[in-house]
């Protein structure tokens, strides 16, 4: 199962409730980037699964 679809319709960025938009990390891992552009961050993707989880975020400045 991949994030498009479904999943990216429902999720809201837990910090500030923007849409998240799919996004790939530089080493090719998925991850959900928050289109905040005052929060803007960054949620990995595991086995399929969106971590959102303010605590496991990461700024997502160069993800672009
Ligand atoms: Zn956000």
């Amino acid at each position: 199962m991949s994030t498009d679809g479904w999943v990216r319709d429902i999720l809201r960025c837990p910090a500030c409730a923007s849409e998240l938009r799919d996004g790939t990390r530089p080493d090719g891992a998925p991850e959900l980037v928050c289109t905040g552009e005052a929060c803007a961050l960054a949620y990995p993707v595991r086995d399929g699964v969106p971590v959102l989880l303010i605590d496991e975020a990461y700024p997502a400045a160069g993800t672009v």
